[in-house]
């Protein structure tokens, strides 16, 4: 298995275990992370990518997608990955929890039935 494979191999495998939390408070800061790290990740296999392009096609030979293909796919599952961590954030912002505490609250829950603060 190559480095790429490993690394997108744990990759996939993080995302997998944060769908599994999805019944759990998970901060939106460390999927906003999650997405940046994979966005990086991207730009390093664009790298990698145009580095390979570009010395083949300077010895004058071509590039075939089937080349490429194992840098797109993983470029693909790292965007489906975004996507995953980017509706998680959206549903988590969706629901009311208590700024002190962080327990979950019902959407008409005013006060925090733990420490009785305003909840908004
Ligand atoms: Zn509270």
């Amino acid at each position: 298995m190559s480095t790429l494979e490993k690394l997108s191999n744990i990759v996939s495998e993080t995302a997998k275990s944060l769908s599994k939390k999805s019944g759990e408070f998970i901060e939106v800061g460390k999927l906003t992370l999650d997405a940046q790290k994979k966005q990086e990740r991207i730009q390093e296999i664009y790298e990698e990518m145009g580095e390979y392009v570009y010395s083949r096609l300077k010895r004058g030979s071509y590039v075939t997608k089937e080349e490429v293909l194992t840098w797109i796919q993983q470029i693909h599952r790292l965007e489906e990955g975004i996507e995953d961590s980017e509706k998680m954030a959206l549903r988590i912002r969706n629901i009311k929890h208590c700024q002190h505490c962080r327990i979950q609250l019902e959407k008409e829950d005013n006060y925090c039935p733990i420490c009785g603060k305003y909840a908004g």
